[in-house]
């Protein structure tokens, strides 16, 4: 499979779709990460958080795919934003991803209250410099987040990660994204399997329609739409469906009503919301 890359406002490049490790057991990351790179996933999303950098570092290793072929994203954790600390947490996680860059550095969450995004971003900009980081981003950023960082350093980040899934879509923060160059990564594409996709009779339909699964039509929604995706599953057939996305194209109409199926009110969301995280 030939997986499209997207362009940053850095100039790298990102592979559009990828595989998230989020809530994949330490003692059985390395296994599920060696089985995503042997099918042909390049691009691998982890953090600090997940525990499990380690065991992915040592399913690149043992690949033997050249380093530039990969694409790496680990994430700081919120408890690391003060002082020094980004640089230490930083330094840890490559350690034990046991890389000497990675391709994409994140602020996992803005923690606005108890933490100091503004301090671990001037940081994430000096591991960019150094190429210890080649891009750097945010997570989990709404718009007055994203507001301050910008008038404060002059410096766009390069992507957000968010939570969009059809019932959670997030336009206002997605929308500003585009208008300001960045890209947005979805996380939570298919919703954290915590709804039924085949339940909501557009996402049924075009499935039908076009011969695929549900989770298939999702992706390829997020895909037209320009979004980077790294959707997790452990099952081989799960992993190999999910990059299986590039053979049929869904219509205006059809992406249109997948848009519809946000209730517009909050509800639909599955994962935390940032103000969780004070
Ligand atoms: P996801 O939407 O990728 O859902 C994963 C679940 O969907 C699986 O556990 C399984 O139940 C189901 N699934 C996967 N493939 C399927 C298929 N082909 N058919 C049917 N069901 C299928 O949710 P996620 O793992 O939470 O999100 C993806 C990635 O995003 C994570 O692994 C992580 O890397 C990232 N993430 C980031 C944040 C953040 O705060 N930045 C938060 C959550 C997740």
């Amino acid at each position: 499979t030939e997986i499209p890359e997207l362009t940053l406002n850095d100039g790298n490049r990102i592979p559009q779709l990828g595989y998230g490790v989020f809530k994949v057991p330490p003692e059985e990351t390395e296994h599920a990460v060696a089985q995503a790179l042997e099918i042909g996933y390049r691009h691998i999303d982890t953090a600090t958080i997940y525990q499990n950098e380690a065991a992915v570092g040592k399913a690149i290793a043992a690949s033997g795919i050249p380093r530039d072929e990969l694409f790496i994203t680990t994430k700081l954790w919120n408890d690391r934003h003060h002082g020094d600390e980004p640089r230490i947490a930083f330094q840890e996680s490559l350690e034990r991803l046991g890389l000497d860059y990675v391709d994409l550095y994140l602020i996992h969450w803005p923690v606005e209250e108890t933490g100091d995004f503004l301090n671990a971003w001037q940081h994430l900009l000096r591991f960019k410099d150094e190429g210890l980081s080649r891009s750097v981003g945010v997570s989990n950023f709404l718009v007055r987040h994203l507001e301050r960082v910008v008038a404060e350093t002059d410096v766009v980040p390069a992507v957000n990660q968010i939570q969009i899934h059809p019932r959670y879509q997030q336009r206002e923060v997605s929308d500003w994204c585009i208008k300001h160059g960045i890209a947005v990564e979805a996380w939570g594409p298919l919703g954290q399997g915590k709804y039924d996709l085949s339940e909501l009779a557009p996402i049924r339909i075009a499935a039908e329609r076009h011969e695929v699964s549900p989770a298939q039509v999702v992706l390829r929604w997020h895909l037209q739409q320009g979004r980077i995706v790294f959707p997790k599953s452990v099952q081989p057939q799960r992993l190999r469906e999910n990059l299986d996305v590039f053979g049929f194209t869904l219509t205006d109409a059809e992406l249109a009503d997948i848009d519809a199926l946000d209730p517009g009110d909050g509800s639909g969301r599955t994962g935390s919301h940032p103000d969780d995280f004070r």
